[in-house]
């Protein structure tokens, strides 16, 4: 398959020194980018800022902002078979950047929000029927609900839920524990276990529906 996966937070800028982003280590989509590597895939991997290193045998595109990550995923996605989003994109940015750095002296700043763009919603349109898309959903509460409620108003095939909410999984974390829940009501509740454990499991449901697609 052709995997197309997206890893990492975005980052907005407020002024030339400073910027808004998440928590997001990168971690669960590079493990899902290795996942499809080691089980024979051809993977492009478009990485927000990260400190980790990044798969040496996947093609990696660079991004920053939520509009780059936007129009880097839309280049490559009539390539793919299956699109993975692990990206955690900034949801605001700053209406306007300030050209010159914001200074201290005069106070803190009122600053004019707006939404990123949502990349899964703009793209839905484009999805081809032999498509698989898969999103995260990264929950503190109602993780169930919220995550069924995103797979339905994202177009998607297949999401991936965890809990952000504890210390020990999720962000910044190297273990992680997912539910899948998948399109046709179908649910794979999975245990604690390490990023690449969790990154496999979904790689094997991915090919189980990308196969079922194909029929
Ligand atoms: O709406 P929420 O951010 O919780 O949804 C999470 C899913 O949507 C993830 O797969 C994430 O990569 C994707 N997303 C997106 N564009 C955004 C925000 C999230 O594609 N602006």
């Amino acid at each position: 398959m052709k995997v197309l996966v997206t890893a990492g937070p975005t980052r907005e800028a407020l002024d030339p020194v400073r910027f808004i982003s998440n928590r997001s280590s990168g971690k669960m989509g590079v493990a899902v980018a290795a996942a499809a590597l080691r089980a024979g895939h051809q993977v492009r991997l478009i990485l927000g800022p990260v400190a980790i290193q990044a798969p040496r045998r996947a093609a990696i595109v660079r991004v920053t902002t939520a509009a780059e990550m936007l129009a880097a995923t839309k280049m490559n996605l009539r390539w793919c078979d299956v699109l993975v989003m692990a990206a955690a994109v900034a949801d605001w940015r700053p209406k306007k950047v300030a050209p010159l750095k914001l200074k201290k002296s005069d106070g803190p700043p009122r600053i004019e929000w707006e939404a990123t763009p949502d990349i899964l919603k703009s793209i839905a349109p484009l999805k081809k029927k032999s498509q698989v898309f898969c999103g995260f959903a990264a929950e503190t509460d109602r993780i169930a609900q919220e995550a069924q409620r995103k797979l339905r108003d994202k177009n998607l095939d297949v999401i991936a839920a965890n809990d952000v909410s504890k210390k020990d999984r999720g962000f910044g974390s190297d273990r992680n524990a997912l539910t899948i829940y998948l399109a046709d009501g179908r649910v794979r509740r999975g245990a604690l276990e390490t990023k690449i454990k969790c990154a496999e499991r979904l790689m094997d449901v991915l090919e189980e529906i990308f196969a079922q697609k194909k029929k």
